[in-house]
Order: structure tokens, then C-alpha cells, then sequence
């Protein structure tokens, strides 16, 4: 007979593990987040909200406040090109913010937390054990570089273009109502207003990141102080598998593309509800196709884009292509806005 501290140990206290526990307690599973950080939680992020993700949260109930972006704009220093959502709007939330509002709908949810790092990870046929806590399952929600992935032997690989990101906020008022990303040689930089007075701005690249790289965007900056930076990387991580016996994947920990188009917590958060229902179901193998089809869409797209953009000919032609196919722009951002 085995006993139980709780049906669900989960491994990071993230946007990821937190929809988790959110999606379990809704299913009456008792749940304890292990989590190192103190609570809110800030990480390298553009801190935008697709439509799609933003709608999810708000049905776990979740609804932070930040401003509403209404769609992607993809910029050069003389050209810009337009994509306007069908549906609702997205909503740039500083990661802070959302993380304190999750955090606080969890605790009051039941949800237990631990303040610790886990190294180690047992199982058996019945139950795993970590941190000193024995579960029934357990959900690894510990990040790009997530270490309970490795504890229990799935392998994750950096993919190729290794790119990093870093993310500044700047004190200036919102300008746009849309997601702005601006193209140059060496990366791109997204801007999503996330306070009537406060932008992020997040520099994608495979180079040390630099604001010079953006005349345009630098212009509109100047003179305001950026706070602290804050980044990570490489992004793509390639994961062989999201499954091993009582263990899930669910987030980044689950395998990551790249930053580009900017739907990571909305994946984490629908990843979330996969892991949990394959759980309740007692079939954790049928996540892996889940995860498949909840990322099927993100992995094409944005993957096809840092391909082609890759080149510097590919760079130099994005923005132009955007603003002469109108209706592919629109069918793509459209897509990952779901
Ligand atoms: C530059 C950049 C811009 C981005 N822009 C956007 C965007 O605009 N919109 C969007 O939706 N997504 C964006 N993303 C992606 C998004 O940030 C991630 O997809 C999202 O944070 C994934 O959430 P997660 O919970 O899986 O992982 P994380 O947010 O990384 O959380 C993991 C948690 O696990 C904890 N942890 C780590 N190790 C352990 C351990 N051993 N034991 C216990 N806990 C541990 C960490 O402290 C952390 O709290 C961006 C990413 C980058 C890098």
C-alpha cells in the first residue's frame, strides 16, 4: 500500500506549473507546487498574451491587469506591415503581474506550495517521489532548461539557429495598439505596451543584443531609462519525448521553438490542461499526442520563420512580404492567435 502527501507534485512555480495546478484542483486533485522563488516571479519574457492564451486564463480565473494589443506589426526603418486579430484582443501583462495573480488563485485554489529546488526524482509503479514529498504523478514545469526533465533521463537538445532573448522595460507611454516587431540584420526587437507608462522590449538574436540595431524604435526611446535586462537562451530546445512512466512535461520544460511569435504561456497554459486531463484519465501517454496537436500550429510557423529568416536576404525580405501579402500576414498571426 502505498501513501500519499499529495495526487500531484509540481515542478516549478512558473505560468506553466501554476495553470497546472489550477486545471487539478478544478478536477479535485490535491496539489503541492515546489517552486525555489519567492512569489511574483519575474522572467525574461515579451509579456504578450495571444488572444487564445489570455482567453484560457481568464476561464481558470485569471484576469490580470495590462493593456490590450489588438494585433502584430511588423516593422522596418521604411516599411511597416499590419495584421489586426479577428477575434478579441490579446493583453500585454507585466510577468510580475501575471505571475502574483496566478500565484494568489493557486493558494486560494488549496494549492500547497514548498520553497525548493528539485534535484532528484524516484518513481515506481505507483507513485514518485521528490523533494520529500510522495505523489501520485508528477508535472515537471521547471523552464527551458528544466532539471527534473534530465532527472528522469528524457533528452533535451539546444537546437539550431542558437538564438537568446533579453527583455527591458522603458518608462515611455504606449504608443500602438498593436504588438510591434521590428526587423534588423542582427535580431528583432518586440514591443508590447504593458502600462499606459511602461513598454517592454525584448531583442531576439543569435549576437549580444543592441538597441542601435532599431533606429526607429531607439528614436522613440530615447531619453527614457531602461530598467534591469533580463535574459535567456539558447531557445529551441528539442525534447525527445514528454512522458516518461508518472512523469509529464508541461511549458517550456516540454520543448521550445523560439520567442519569436510570442505564444509561450499560452501553450503552458493549454499544455496545463492536457497533462491534467491525461492524468485524471490514469492514460499519461496520450499527453504526448496532445501536446502535438496543441503545438502543431506554433512549431510550423515559427520555426519556418526563424528558417527563413535565418539568412540576411530572408531578414531583408520579411517586412516587405508581410506588407505584400496581406492575407498570408493575416492567416499566420491569425493562426497563433488561437
Ligand atoms: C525573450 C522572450 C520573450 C518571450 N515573449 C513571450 C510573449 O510575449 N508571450 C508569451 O506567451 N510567451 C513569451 N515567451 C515565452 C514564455 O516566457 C515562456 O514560454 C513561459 O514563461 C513558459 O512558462 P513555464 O512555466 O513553462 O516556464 P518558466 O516561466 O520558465 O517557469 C519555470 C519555473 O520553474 C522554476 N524552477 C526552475 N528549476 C526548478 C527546479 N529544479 N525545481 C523547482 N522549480 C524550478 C523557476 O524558478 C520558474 O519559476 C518569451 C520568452 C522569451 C525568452
Amino acid at each position: 500500500m502505498s501513501s500519499y502527501d499529495a495526487d500531484l507534485l509540481i515542478v516549478g512555480g512558473g505560468p506553466g506549473g501554476l495553470a497546472t495546478a489550477l486545471h487539478a484542483r478544478r478536477q479535485g486533485l490535491s496539489v503541492i507546487v515546489a517552486e525555489p522563488r519567492a512569489t511574483p516571479i519575474d522572467k525574461a519574457c515579451g509579456e504578450g498574451l495571444m488572444p487564445g492564451g489570455l482567453a484560457e486564463l481568464i476561464a481558470l480565473g485569471i484576469d490580470p491587469p495590462g493593456l490590450p494589443f489588438r494585433g502584430i506589426a511588423y516593422l522596418s526603418e521604411h516599411r511597416r506591415a499590419e495584421a489586426r486579430f479577428r477575434g478579441c484582443p490579446g493583453r500585454g501583462v507585466r510577468r510580475t503581474t501575471l505571475h502574483a495573480a496566478l500565484a494568489a488563485r493557486a493558494k486560494e485554489q488549496d494549492a500547497e506550495w514548498i520553497s525548493t529546488r528539485v534535484t532528484r526524482i524516484d518513481q515506481d509503479a505507483d507513485g514518485v517521489r521528490a523533494a520529500g514529498v510522495r505523489a501520485k504523478w508528477l508535472v515537471a514545469a521547471d523552464g527551458l532548461h528544466s532539471t527534473a526533465r534530465r532527472a528522469v533521463g528524457i533528452n533535451a537538445v539546444a537546437g539550431n539557429p542558437r538564438r537568446y532573448g533579453v527583455r527591458w522595460h522603458f518608462a515611455v507611454p504606449a504608443w500602438s495598439e498593436l504588438v510591434e516587431v521590428h526587423w534588423s540584420p542582427r535580431g528583432e526587437a518586440y514591443v508590447t505596451p504593458v502600462e499606459p507608462e511602461l513598454v517592454g522590449v525584448a531583442i531576439l538574436s543569435r549576437h549580444r543584443p543592441d538597441l542601435s540595431w532599431f533606429p526607429r524604435l531607439a528614436a522613440r526611446l530615447r531619453g527614457a531609462a531602461p530598467a534591469r535586462p533580463s535574459g535567456c537562451g539558447p531557445l529551441r530546445q528539442v525534447v525527445s519525448r514528454r512522458v516518461a512512466g508518472r512523469v509529464l512535461l508541461v511549458g517550456d520544460a516540454a520543448g521550445y521553438e523560439d520567442a519569436l511569435t510570442g505564444e509561450g504561456i499560452s501553450l503552458a497554459v493549454k499544455q496545463a490542461g492536457a497533462a491534467v486531463a491525461a492524468i485524471v484519465d490514469g492514460t499519461p501517454s496520450s499527453y504526448e499526442a496532445a501536446w502535438h496537436r496543441i503545438t502543431r500550429d506554433y512549431r510550423l510557423l515559427t520555426r519556418a520563420l526563424v528558417l527563413a529568416t535565418a539568412p540576411r536576404a530572408g531578414r531583408r525580405a520579411v517586412v516587405p512580404a508581410a506588407s505584400l501579402l496581406p492575407g498570408v500576414f493575416g492567416r499566420a498571426v491569425n493562426t497563433l492567435a488561437r
